[in-house]
């Protein structure tokens, strides 16, 4: 049996009429950047957020540059960011022109450690952005404790998180922001790129919008060198109509995790650990193994895909040469680099396909 990694046709079938429809109204009205759809889409969120205010962007890296820059973060501060994560953790930091500063994740949970912050504040550090990397919560209460201790702001990377709660509370909801992607593949995805970020403070979201938009406020009048990064009529028109399903999709999730957690048995596979505060939305269903490239090519002969997240650590890349940090400096990062892998997880997963996965594992022989 086939089992892709990932899969958009199953929810594309289903709410292809609400897609059609959101296409139409958007095409009929003849209107395609900041309007009425980007307004609606952006209220909605918020509300979901359980926040203020929501400001779309055209992706989810934008979403954290602006996020970062709004917040008066660039040249010559530092922002603590977990060393394993999706680069564009990293990358919106050092767009913003600051500098990162790698904190090693806990091991059980792939999560920044709080206890190893405090190690890693210095007199230039301006903030602290935790990712709910996977689509687990990370442990927001001391790292909100350090965060008002330390005088930090919170940028939340709710990138792979849309719907996850930390003890019953949104995530998105805890930091002075929150940047999320709507890029096709993460649990509330756009028909291309997309972002939001989400705040409580009017004038952070006001900020946020004018850099999105030139740096200008009102229509050619200028107060910031700013960017051209805006959620544009069709993507927020497609993503309003999303919305509304993407706490069931989620909780099919929840299912095909469930269903993985109890069925997969192997001596050489380690599963995920849900601590008691977290929600997930299982962005992605993430094991580890010694035996990592042994069990992506067993799983791939049996026609189940796979994918790792991420094959090279971020302060191993060509890209990040420049921060000097030799290998064996983050050893949490280097171990989960090089033996997670992702099984396959997406709306729409049949019985069949989930006990394939599982069968699959289990049989394992090399
Ligand atoms: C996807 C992702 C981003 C970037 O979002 P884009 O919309 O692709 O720019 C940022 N952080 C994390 C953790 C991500 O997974």
């Amino acid at each position: 049996m086939k089992v892709p990694f990932v899969s958009f046709v199953p929810m594309e079938q289903e709410l292809a009429a609400e897609l059609r429809g959101a296409f139409e109204r958007v095409f009929r009205a003849s209107w395609y950047i900041k309007g009425k759809e980007d307004a609606a889409f952006e209220s909605a969120f918020s509300e979901f957020c359980g926040r203020e205010h929501c400001v779309g962007t055209g992706n989810g890296l934008d979403a954290l540059i602006l996020a970062l820059e709004a917040l008066g973060i660039g040249q010559g501060d530092e922002v603590i960011v977990p060393s394993d994560t999706y680069i564009a953790t990293a990358l919106a930091v050092t767009n913003a022109g600051a500098m990162p500063v790698f904190v090693e994740p806990d091991i059980r949970t792939y999560n920044i450690d709080p206890a190893r912050i405090e190690e890693k504040i210095t007199a230039r550090t301006k903030a602290i952005m935790p990712v709910h990397l996977y689509g687990l919560p990370c442990d927001m209460d001391p790292i909100m404790d350090i965060a008002r201790r330390h005088h930090l702001f919170v940028v939340e990377d709710c990138a792979q998180a849309h719907g996850a709660a930390y003890k019953g509370q949104a995530v998105g909801s805890f930091g002075d922001a929150a940047g999320f992607s709507f890029y096709p593949g993460k649990n509330l995805g756009a028909l291309g790129d997309g972002g939001a970020v989400v705040t409580d403070s009017k004038a952070l979201a006001d900020k946020i919008r004018a850099l999105g938009n030139y740096g200008s406020d009102y229509k050619y009048h200028n107060i910031y060198q700013g960017h051209n990064s805006r959620l544009d009529e069709l993507q927020a028109a497609f993503l309003a109509a999303k919305l509304p399903h993407l706490n069931r999709m989620n909780a099919q999730r929840r299912v095909i995790a469930q269903r993985y957690l109890e069925g997969i048995r192997h001596p050489d596979v380690i599963l995920p650990y849900v601590p008691e505060y977290a929600s997930p939305v299982w962005h992605v269903f993430a094991v580890r193994t010694q035996k990592r490239d042994a069990l992506a090519a067993y799983l791939a002969d049996r026609g189940i895909g796979t994918m790792k997240h991420y094959p090279i650590p971020m302060h191993l890349q060509d890209c990040y040469r420049e921060l000097q940090i030799p290998q064996g400096a983050l050893p949490i990062a280097e171990e989960i680099s090089a033996t997670e892998l992702s099984l396959p997880m997406y709306y729409g997963m049949t019985d069949a396909q989930i006990d394939a996965v599982i069968d699959a594992v289990n049989g394992f022989d090399r």
